[in-house]
């Protein structure tokens, strides 16, 4: 078992001011595998300090150094990258295989999108030829609070602390209490990047204790948070007093259209897309909504690939699936089920229980309902579990009301080998995101969403951008540059 009770403050790893103790559970086994400290007002009082004490330096260092520094963290990733995905995989479930080839690459990928970015950063840059002596600065932000969860641990950091430290902003970053290796491993990685004290600050802690505080920390300029749509709307009252910049990148209910001249493949592209990290994305294409003409056969597809899809622990090698974080989600996607059949739907895989043969552990049956009617709860709520939604349509219309009939507006898919019609589907559907025919987002694509979704444009460009305030200036001499 790990003892990890201290917190990166200015620099060092330092003790919290008041002991207070929370066990880290390996999902695959229940086991404690980690004890760390929730932090107290004091101990986030003293990371906002060290963050505001290290910012104007920082702020004036050169772009070209921060990126140096950044250039440094990605290489000490490099070294350690076994270690860290092992970390991420224990503390979260992730099978290693999947915390080698998945979570842990997202910390090199994202920082090599934002560096492309970085580099073509105007940051003084002039309004237009209409008003030849107007300029645009950009500056960083100040203070950041930067608060994220379990499910893709290092993705989200990666997301947050990479484009804050880049920007020239200094942080404070909080992560989810169930997953705080991955994130202590990333502050050792900024220490032996040799970041100057006070850029890089950690606290873990709970929503309640450390994240509250941070997001009515008067100096704290803003908070980038990832999580649940509940949270982001706490936080958002929260941090209204002090008049933060808040970004949040919160759930998601996303409609994966199928047309009846989709590829082949599309079902089961859907399907392990859906099972991916057990069903734990934001991004999960969780509603598959079928054509009429081809329905019966997708569902028999649909079950027979969940069927297909082995459960195990997140310590064998192998593509399986691992458990769900914690004996809460386990429940709480537990009463989904239920749900789901007590309000009839057709369930045509998993179903409620542990997988056979498991006795302990937060495993979960990959599971599939067909003939789901919009409106039930399984096709509303978001269930953050390997459970996906079958919904038969007829014409394009109806694909596009029902996709947008939902509080969330993350991603959406459409499957079709008609380009017009792929053009319109993109178009017509309320989402941050639409990826088509099984195709990736590019490189510095913007992450985030619409309505219940939050507002957040994370990765790349708008990603860095976030973390930067424009500052309009007249009468600037060009000569004098
Ligand atoms: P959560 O929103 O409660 O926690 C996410 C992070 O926010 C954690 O670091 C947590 O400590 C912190 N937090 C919680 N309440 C806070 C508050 N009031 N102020 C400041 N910080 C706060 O998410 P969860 O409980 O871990 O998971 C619950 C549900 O959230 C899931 O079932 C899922 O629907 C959703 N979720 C979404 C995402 C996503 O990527 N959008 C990620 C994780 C969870």
């Amino acid at each position: 078992m790990l003892i990890k009770r201290d917190f990166y403050i200015n620099g060092q790893w330092v003790a919290p001011a008041v002991p207070r103790d929370c066990n880290v559970i390996d999902p695959s086994n229940e086991e404690v595998c980690a004890v760390i400290s929730l932090g107290s007002p004091a101990d986030t009082d003293a990371a906002v300090a060290a963050a505001k004490a290290a910012f104007p330096a920082w702020a004036a260092t050169p772009p070209a150094a921060r990126r140096a520094y950044v250039v440094k963290i990605l290489e000490r990733y490099e070294a350690r990258k076994e270690e860290f995905a092992r970390a991420i995989s224990m503390e979260m479930g992730s099978p290693l295989d999947h915390a080698r080839n998945s979570q842990a690459p997202c910390l090199p990928w994202h920082t090599d999108n934002f560096l492309t970015a970085f580099d073509h950063i105007e940051w003084v840059r002039p309004l237009g030829p209409h008003a030849p002596n107007d300029r645009l600065a950009l500056e960083p932000i100040g203070v950041v609070g930067l608060i994220t969860p379990w499910n893709w641990p290092v993705n989200q950091i990666a997301l947050k602390a990479i484009p804050a430290i880049l920007a020239g902003c200094t942080c404070v970053l909080k992560p989810s209490e169930e997953s705080p290796l991955n994130a202590m491993m990333f502050a050792e990685f900024c220490h032996e990047a040799g970041l100057p004290a006070g850029v890089f600050n950690l606290v873990n802690g709970d929503g309640m204790g450390v994240g509250a505080h941070l997001t009515t920390h008067p100096d704290v300029e803003m908070i980038s948070f990832t999580g649940s749509t509940r949270a982001g709307k706490a936080i958002s009252v929260a941090a209204a007093e002090t008049l933060k910049r808040v970004t949040l990148e919160l759930g998601g209910k996303g409609a994966n259209v199928i047309f009846d001249d989709a590829d082949d493949r599309a079902v089961e592209r859907g399907v392990r897309h859906m099972m991916d990290n057990t069903g734990q994305s934001c991004n999960a294409p969780s509603r598959m909504l079928v054509q009429r003409g081809s329905y019966d056969r997708a569902v028999q597809i649909a079950a027979q690939v969940a069927d297909s899809i082995k459960v195990g622990s997140a310590h064998e090698e192998g593509n399986h699936i691992g458990p769900v974080v914690n004996r809460r989600q386990w429940e709480q996607i537990q009463g989904f089920i239920r749900k789901g059949i007590d309000e009839g739907a057709r369930l045509v895989a998993g179903g409620p229980g542990l997988p056979d043969g498991f006795n302990r552990g937060f495993y979960i049956k990959p599971t599939i309902f067909a003939d789901v009617v919009p409106g039930m709860t399984i096709e509303r709520e978001e269930i953050f579990g390997p459970v996906m939604c079958m919904i038969p349509f007829d014409t394009e219309a109806d694909a596009v009301r029902i996709s947008n009939d939902t509080p969330y507006g993350l991603a959406n898919y459409v499957q079709t080998q008609d380009g017009a019609k792929r053009n319109r589907m993109a178009l017509a559907l309320k989402a941050g995101m639409v990826q088509t025919n099984g195709k990736s987002r590019g490189a510095g694509s913007p992450f985030g969403g619409v309505k219940s979704s939050g507002r957040a444009r994370e990765g790349g460009i708008l990603g860095l951008e976030e973390f930067l305030e424009v500052k309009a200036i007249s009468g600037w001499d060009s000569a004098a540059e």
